[in-house]
Order: C-alpha cells, then structure tokens, then sequence
C-alpha cells in the first residue's frame, strides 16, 4: 500500500481553498485508498508572528474540521506535528544536505519575507528554513505521495531533491515521493484578489472560511472580484475572477470549468449557483463540527492516539537517517 502524507498550518482560519485543494481529497479518497498521515504541522505556525494560545486553539480547530471533513482514524493517522520530535530530530540532518541558496529561491519564503520587510518588521530564520523542515515531515515516513495544492509544489520538489541527494551521499535512506494536485481547484484564488491564492493569514471578503455562516458565504461570492466582459468564459489568465468562480463551482459540483461556463450567461446566475454549491459543500461539514465540538475529550484522544503511531512509524527511518550520516 502507498504511503501518503499531508499537512496543515494552523495559522488562521482553515478555508474553502484548504479544503478544495487537499482536505476533501484527504478524506473522500486519499484515506481510502493508501495508508495515509495527516498532520496539523503547527512548528510550521511559529516562522510567523505567533499568538501562543491562538495557535494552540487553531491546531485544535484544524483537527476537529479534518475530522469533520471526515478523516477516520480508523482508516488514517492524524496528529500533531510538534507532539512527534522526529520531524525536528530529522529536519537537522536535512539542513546539512540543503544549501542557503536554494531556500533563498523558495518563492513562498520571497514572498512572506517581502511582505514582512515591507511592514518593517524582522523576518524569523524558521521562515527561511520552513522547507526543509517540511521536507522533514514526508520523507519520516517513508511518503511515496503528497496530496498538496498548487501552491505547495516547489516545497514538494525541494524533499524530492534533499531525499535524492542524500541517498547518493549516505546510502539508500529516504523514498523519493512525488506531489499530487487536484484536477480542478489546486489553486483557489482570492475572491477580491483573484490574481493571488485565497490563504488563511489574508483578511478581509475576499477569503470563504470552512466555518463561515451561509449567509456570509452568499455575501462573499456575490461580491467577488470578476471584470469588465458581459459573457462566462474559461480563461484563467486573462479573465483570472470568473475563472475561479467556475473551478470553486467545478470543484463543488463534480462539473468542469469550460462547460459549466457554457451553460450561465451572466456573471449574477454564475454568482448565485456558485455561492449555493458552495453553501451545500459545507453544510455537512459544519454540522459535524459541531457535534465533535460538544467532545472535545474525543478529538484530544485522536491526537494522542496519532502522535504514537506516527512515532513509531518514523522512528526506524529517521535513526537509519542519523547512522547513514555519521552519527
Ligand atoms: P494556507 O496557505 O492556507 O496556510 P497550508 O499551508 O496550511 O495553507 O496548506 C494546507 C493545504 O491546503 C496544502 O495542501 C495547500 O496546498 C492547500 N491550499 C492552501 N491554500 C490553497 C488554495 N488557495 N487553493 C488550493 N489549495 C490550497
């Protein structure tokens, strides 16, 4: 059986974009069809500013929403990043196959470190090795494939790359996995921005959140960012608004962008079907969380559960990691 691994951030609010570009896909097939760890990667949450107790609420929020988005721990392994030390123990000998430069050429890390120069503030070392770390996180577990979104695919790249150079340098080591994306939907852009993904540290209309009231998601859509053309169209670069409103209703429906354009002849019916698909998407969703929030004894015994299989499972691979090296 393949093994697969994914991970979250608990950095703000999990959106409709998480979960149309991994978590669904998580749970409606990846469960299923692989021996699967799903991670809520929270040492990943402290490259930014960080509230303690915010992140502390937020990896809990994220493990009741997987759960919700209905990952079963009979059938997958879900935890927490910082409760199995070897993601920090392998990352290490990882910093020592990786070089400053190809972190530097990271464009996640140029543009979150942009963003926080521009703002006058300092940029956390961790931010720049964030991938490394990451690349921790697969290849522990000996991962042949990572469910990601777009937006994760140079990060995926880079633990292929550290994976390959250190089998030649240290002797066999690590499985070289490979990233695999959604058909539509890998990359949800933001509603008001649409030139630019729909992330969870972004604030503002532009950003449908997992959790958020029918009625707001209604409001959101409806006032989504398209452009000055009368006609529904496909084209994702040209026409980057409408493009996400049919892969968001793509995504929701089980359609496909193109024909699914064909068939709305103003921007309003494209608007309104969109916000009702998605409103449908995540009703179930939200009434499940609910329930799991009334257990919160529950979800914590997920995590404990998790955190020891998943030790186990990295454990022979990271110790052959330290030996190969030298040590
Ligand atoms: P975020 O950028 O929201 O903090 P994470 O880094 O926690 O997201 O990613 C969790 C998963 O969700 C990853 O597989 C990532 O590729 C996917 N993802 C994040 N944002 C989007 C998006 N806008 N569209 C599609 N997939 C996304």
């Amino acid at each position: 059986m393949k093994r697969v691994f994914s991970g979250i951030q608990p950095t703000g609010h999990v959106t409709l974009g998480n979960y149309l570009g991994a978590m669904r896909r998580w749970a409606e097939v990846d469960q299923h069809r692989a021996d699967a760890l799903f991670c809520i990667v929270d040492l990943h949450a402290l490259t930014v500013d960080h509230d303690p107790a915010r992140v502390r609420r937020l990896s809990r929020q994220a493990a009741t929403l997987l759960l919700a988005a209905g990952l079963d721990p009979e059938l997958c392994t879900l935890y927490v990043q910082s409760h199995v030390d070897e993601h920090t123990r392998l990352s290490y000998l990882l910093e020592c196959v990786a070089s400053d430069g190809e972190m530097r050429r990271m464009i996640q890390y140029k543009e979150k470190s942009a963003r926080q120069r521009e703002r006058g503030g300092s940029v956390r070392l961790s931010l720049l090795t964030y991938p490394v770390l990451m690349a921790a996180d697969i290849l522990a577990y000996g991962t042949d494939e990572v469910p990601v979104g777009d937006d994760q695919v140079q990060h995926v790249e880079l633990a292929r790359d550290l994976a390959v150079r250190f089998n030649q340098r240290y002797g066999h080591t690590f499985v070289v996995p490979e990233a695999t994306l959604p058909g539509v939907a890998a990359r949800v852009m933001n509603l008001q921005d649409p030139t630019s993904k729909m992330g969870k540290s972004d604030s503002g209309q532009g950003v449908v959140y997992l959790l958020d009231e029918p009625d707001a998601v209604r409001k959101k859509i409806m006032r989504a960012v398209t452009d000055s053309g009368q006609e529904v169209g496909y084209d994702p670069v040209e026409r980057p608004g409408v493009a996400n409103l049919l892969e968001i209703l793509a995504a929701c429906t089980g359609g496909n962008p193109e024909s699914l354009a064909d068939v709305h002849d103003s921007y309003g019916s494209l608007k309104k079907d969109t916000a009702e698909a998605v409103v449908e998407v995540l009703r179930p969703v939200q009434a499940r969380h609910r329930e799991l929030c009334a257990d919160p004894a529950y979800v914590e015994g997920v995590l404990r559960d998790g955190a020891e299989k998943a030790r186990a499972l990295a454990r022979p691979t990271v110790d052959t990691a330290y030996r190969a090296i030298g040590l």
